[in-house]
């Protein structure tokens, strides 16, 4: 069986063609340019997807080297995502189905990430896994209890950790790249190299906000990089080992703070997890009871710890190298050498149709000929 896939909830064009044999015949990404107007601008992503989608549906076909009417239905993102591109997408999916008479899959689009490595490892996670997306748009632990079912333990309230290594890049005035955060790691490298390999990792500039909480938080650990670099007298007056520890130190507290909600997760000594159930020491009394709660509502959500064998990372950030032994290292010294750490490629954990199709196979028994729903821009992974 095969299914088109087609996303269009962000600023990229994406066409996919899956088997259900979780064979990739073809993955086309058309990115947009949005240089000009420092940021996605709504109204440019749309007009952008009406130029590029339908072409990248044609090159999708021609890549797998086949006919509109060979595939047996089609996928399409309905959310969450920005109303204007969402509607395009929907709209070429819709026209689709009526022009070939194949039936519509409507997907959620993290639903498709979250379920990515079951189309991208060999032997794919079994639920209950976690998944940590790590990104530009998003910062969460999910827990995945199966093919509809999900429980968000934690996300960002206000940026992502993306969001933060790019600002970061910026301001210490690390050359812009298409991926600031990748210059910026190669940046901290330099330290690292400076410290040797066994060098205990040093305690870092800045403090890791939400220790303990289920939820992150990312734009004080910015706003203090900032206030740093300004109190040096702005990156100009920088050194180049102090721009690299700078840098490292950033990337250390950004990684402790997801260290932090996988400890949560996944220790199940509960004896040596007890500090991170307890009421915090500081606050009101009425601030106290809300992360008290917060815990218990995150402990129910997980159910039992030990039954969970994998944790998979992926985002722009999970291409990051420290990330990637820091979360190993973090899961051996919890004694969790029994959970399997994996990170999907990068070309299928950033925005891609593959997922789409590839969760239309899940869902095939969802596909429908109803081309009247619209989009959900606001659509929760607990909503399904
Ligand atoms: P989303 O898919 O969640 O809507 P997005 O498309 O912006 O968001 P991705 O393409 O998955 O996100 O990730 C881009 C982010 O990853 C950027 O913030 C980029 O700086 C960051 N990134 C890429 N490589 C690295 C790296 N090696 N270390 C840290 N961050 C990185
Ligand atoms: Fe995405």
């Amino acid at each position: 069986r095969l299914i088109l896939g087609i996303e269009s909830s962000c600023d990229d064009s994406c066409a996919s063609i899956v088997s259900s044999r979780r064979e990739v015949l073809s993955s086309v990404v058309t990115k947009q340019d949005h240089s000009s107007t420092n940021g996605i601008h709504p109204l440019h992503a749309a007009l952008n997807h009406n130029a590029n989608l339908p072409k990248t549906i044609v090159e999708a076909f021609n890549q797998a080297g086949l006919h509109y009417a060979d595939v047996d239905a089609v996928a399409v993102t309905r959310g969450p995502g920005m109303a204007s591109s969402l509607g395009v997408g929907l709209t070429c999916a819709k026209t689709f189905s009526s022009l070939f008479a194949k039936p519509l899959i409507y997907v959620h689009h993290m639903q498709a990430h979250a379920l990515t490595p079951l189309l991208t490892e060999k032997t794919g996670p079994s639920f209950p896994f976690l998944t940590l997306l790590v990104s530009g748009g998003h910062t969460m632990l999910v827990l995945a209890k199966g093919i509809n079912e999900f429980s968000i333990l934690a996300t960002t309230g206000d940026d992502s950790i993306g969001d933060a290594f790019d600002k970061v890049a910026r301001d210490l005035e690390i050359p812009w790249t298409s991926a600031p955060g990748s210059a910026l790691e190669a940046t901290a490298r330099g330290y690292q190299e400076s410290m040797g390999s066994n060098h205990p990792i040093p305690k870092s500039t800045f403090p890791v906000p939400m220790k303990g909480r289920p939820a992150f938080s990312y734009s004080g650990l910015k706003s203090s990089v900032s206030r740093h670099i300004e109190s040096k007298g702005g990156p100009g007056n920088l050194s180049a080992s102090q721009r690299s520890k700078i840098a490292f130190d950033f990337q250390s507290t950004a990684i402790s703070q997801l260290e932090d909600k996988v400890t949560m997760a996944l220790k199940i000594d509960r004896q040596e997890a007890k500090p991170f159930f307890k009421p915090p020491p500081a606050g009101t009394e009425g601030e106290r009871l809300q992360v008290w709660r917060d815990r218990q509502e995150f402990r129910q959500k997980l159910g039992d710890a030990s039954k969970i064998k994998s944790l998979v990372c992926s985002g722009g950030v999970a291409s990051n190298s420290f990330l990637r032994s820091r979360l190993r290292k973090c899961l051996d010294e919890m004694g969790r050498q029994d959970v399997v750490l994996m990170f999907p490629p990068p070309s299928l954990c950033t925005d891609n149709a593959a997922m789409i199709a590839f969760t239309g196979h899940l869902l095939w028994d969802q596909r429908t000929f109803d081309h009247d729903r619209h989009a959900r821009p606001k659509w929760s992974l607990q909503d399904l």
